[in-house]
């Protein structure tokens, strides 16, 4: 009964949006008693006769029903396979679609702003400066979306360009240090004097390094600590991002680095947030050539890392 606990088939008929009868795990069952039973039935039955006609037909016979049920279990994997490929293009075609606008919102409220302000009084502009806000939002939601659908597609292509990890590293905290200051959060940054470049797509490193930044502001106490440092060790820099913050429960590490994942202890502090992150991160260091590890205690505070390789 354990055994069938752990198989969990409620559990990941809801993952693959298909019925229990049609999960992998199910029909591979099915068909394992199937092929016990009828092995033994053939066996039980063939040592009746000393025909060996009689033990042809029963083996045909066995061959033929697991053959139907294989090819059962066949097109359920190719059904869940199929339903996965339409919603990652959905994904990927809604997302895509949605930048066009959304980019148009941006820019008109930005012009709004900046160069027809004249007439609006406070409260107007202050309407407008939300909207700027939550579009922004909405365009990061929104790229996030794009990027897992490439990933899950194996379609994320990266760019190789010359990359000064230092300099980026700081562009990155000088965008975040109003929102640190206005948390009263301390943000450091040590590395040596002269580090080799990498080569990379620099866009997508300054995601990620955005991300973790963004996460370690998150979730940090007010008047917390963040320190950064790069390094070299062997072939590769090596990024490292320490907070004195919530940290990640024991019990959830394992799932950090996992699709829309979010540990149940950031809900009560940041109901903001899509679980993706992570995920995109890794995925962009790992086809980069490099590794993402971390290190956290509840309560006390977590460290990521990241390497990427020299060339
Ligand atoms: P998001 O931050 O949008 O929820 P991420 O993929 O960036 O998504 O992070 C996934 C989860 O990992 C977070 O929801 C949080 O539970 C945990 N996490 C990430 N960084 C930190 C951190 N610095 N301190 C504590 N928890 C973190």
């Amino acid at each position: 009964m354990q055994f069938i606990n752990d198989l969990n088939l409620k559990k990941q008929a809801k993952e693959l949006g298909v019925s229990v009868w049609q999960t992998p795990s199910f029909l591979f069952i099915v068909m394992g008693f199937v092929i016990i039973i009828a092995m033994t039935a053939t066996y039980y039955v063939s040592s009746f006769y000393n025909d060996p006609a009689v033990l042809v037909v029963a083996e045909s016979l066995v061959v033929i029903i697991l053959f139907i049920i294989g090819n059962s279990v066949i097109r359920g994997v190719e059904q869940i396979a199929k339903l996965n490929r339409m919603k990652t293009e959905f994904v990927a075609i809604a997302s895509h679609q949605l930048r066009t606008p959304l980019s148009a919102i941006r820019w008109e409220t930005e012009l709004l702003t900046s160069k027809f302000n004249e007439g609006l009084n406070e409260k107007q502009l202050k309407s407008i400066e939300s909207i700027n806000i939550l579009g922004n939002r909405m365009t990061r939601l929104v790229n996030d979306l794009l990027d897992v659908a490439r990933i899950d597609q194996g379609q994320l292509f990266l760019k190789k360009e010359k990359i000064d990890l230092a300099q980026l590293t700081q562009e990155m905290i000088d965008n975040f240090s109003s929102l640190a200051s206005s948390r009263n959060i301390h943000i450091s940054f040590k590395h040596p004097e002269h580090l080799p470049s990498i080569v990379g797509d620099s866009g997508k490193i300054r995601l990620i390094i955005e991300n973790l930044l963004s996460n370690a502001i998150k979730y940090s106490v007010d008047h917390g600590n963040i320190e950064i440092t790069l390094k070299r060790v062997d072939g590769f820099l090596v990024f490292g991002i320490k907070d004195n913050g919530i940290g990640i429960p024991k019990n959830q590490q394992d799932q950090i680095f996992k699709k829309f994942f979010r540990s149940n202890n950031v809900l009560k502090y940041q109901t903001e947030g899509t679980g993706l992150g992570l995920y995109i991160a890794k995925s962009i260091v790992e086809q980069s050539g490099g590794k993402i590890w971390f290190e956290s205690r509840e309560n006390t505070g977590t460290v990521f890392s990241f390497s990427l390789p020299v060339k």
